[in-house]
């Protein structure tokens, strides 16, 4: 099963292609990432096995298109359900599975939220990490760990960031996040574990949570085109952000565990821009003037900001073969369309697909 060394180089990348046949486990696979991720690997002829926690309401909808009912024979996609605070579940979820990759995508992900549940998000985020690497340790399973590390690590540090910059984390995330990276080098340095960290910049889809910031933008711009909204309420709209295409970023975390040494990679675009930029592109997408909807609420704002986030992915783009493809202005039109299409199937009361 954890038969790595069969792969063969596929060449100058250093990327890996035989994959059929292989199991992955993901944690986080209800959220943005994790349903991209699963697609990909169920393409790719993985078994993909997803942690899920528990919720009184239904929490797959991004997973709805590929989801397979526990009667269907022959299932790719497993759902289990644990929680990255439960170390005892961990252990027994990845002994059960011996799963070849695992993918580390789970957290309390909102950097403002963050601030108001801080030891929350630290024991998610941060140990839900460390708990996760100590499973694989104590399961003895031989695997490979994906931790989803995040550009919020680098904070006040001025771009370009790269692997080599300083870390200056800003918030409870950034540092539940910053402990989360080192666990995961210290785990690689003192038990040889296959473990990488992929520093990736902010990334989007229209599968986006509704609170971050550009799905915010993006939600609103359909409402109020539909008249159903007349304002739009934000913090900071001079923060600068580096913005992907979030379909883009799960092929390069899969790269990463295909190569033949663990590493870490800075994920990004290497284009930014700030919040007001996103603003306006995407309600010129519908023919509308920002400066008539956007107020400002302090609300929004965060005790201590980030200010400008543009990575450098140059050694992703050399040893991974990974390159970009959507920058931040087509970003904000795809966006703005399914948001748009979503809404017009909502009013019409069909069923809404978010297969994008
Ligand atoms: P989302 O917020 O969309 O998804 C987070 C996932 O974590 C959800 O599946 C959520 O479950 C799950 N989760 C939350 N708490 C727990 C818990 N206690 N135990 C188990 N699972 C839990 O995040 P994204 O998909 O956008 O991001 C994926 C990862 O990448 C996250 O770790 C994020 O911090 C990191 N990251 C994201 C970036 C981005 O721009 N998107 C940039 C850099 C890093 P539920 O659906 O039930 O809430
Ligand atoms: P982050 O980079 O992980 O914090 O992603 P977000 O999408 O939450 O925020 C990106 C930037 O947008 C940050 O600098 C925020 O301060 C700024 N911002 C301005 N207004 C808002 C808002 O109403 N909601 C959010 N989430 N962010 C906002």
């Amino acid at each position: 099963m954890n038969d790595h060394t069969a792969a063969g180089r596929t060449g100058e990348t250093g990327v890996t292609g035989r994959t059929a046949g292989r199991t992955a486990l993901i944690t986080g696979v209800t959220g943005q990432d994790g349903s991209y991720l699963a697609e990909l690997l169920l393409s790719k002829g993985y078994t993909v096995h997803g942690l899920i926690r528990r919720s009184s309401s239904f929490n797959t909808e991004r997973l709805d298109h590929i989801y397979q009912g526990p009667q269907e024979p022959g299932r790719t996609l497993v759902l289990h359900h644990a929680d990255l605070s439960d170390g005892v579940a961990l252990v027994n979820l990845l002994r059960d599975l011996c799963p070849d990759e695992v993918y580390n995508l789970g957290a309390q992900s909102h950097v403002r939220v963050s601030f108001d549940a801080p030891l929350y998000t630290g024991d998610v985020t941060g140990m839900g990490s460390l708990r996760l690497l100590e499973a694989i340790r104590a399961s003895g399973v031989e695997t490979r760990i994906y931790q989803a590390s995040s550009s919020e690590m680098f904070g006040s540090t001025p771009p370009p960031q790269n692997e080599r910059t300083p870390f200056h984390p800003r918030s409870p995330y950034g540092c539940a996040k910053v402990f989360g990276y080192w666990a995961t080098v210290n785990y690689r340095e003192a038990y040889d574990l296959f473990a990488v960290n992929g520093i990736l910049f902010n990334h989007e889809s229209p599968r986006r949570g509704e609170t971050f910031v550009t799905r915010k933008i993006t939600r609103a711009v359909a409402r109020i085109k539909a008249g159903l909204q007349d304002r739009l309420y934000l913090g900071n709209l001079d923060a600068v952000r580096d913005w992907g295409y979030a379909p883009e970023y799960v092929d390069a975390m899969w790269r990463m565990l295909q190569c033949d040494e663990p590493d870490d990679y800075v994920v990004a675009t290497g284009q930014a821009a700030t919040v007001r930029q996103f603003v306006e592109t995407a309600f010129a997408a519908v023919d509308l003037d920002w400066n008539e909807y956007i107020r400002f609420d302090p609300k929004y704002e965060r005790p201590a900001e980030v200010d400008a986030l543009i990575g450098d992915a140059a050694k992703a783009e050399s040893l991974l073969g990974w390159t970009p493809q959507v920058r931040w202005p087509e970003l904000a039109r795809i966006m703005v369309e399914a948001d748009c299409a979503r809404l017009d199937a909502e009013l019409a009361g069909t069923a809404v697909r978010i297969d994008r």
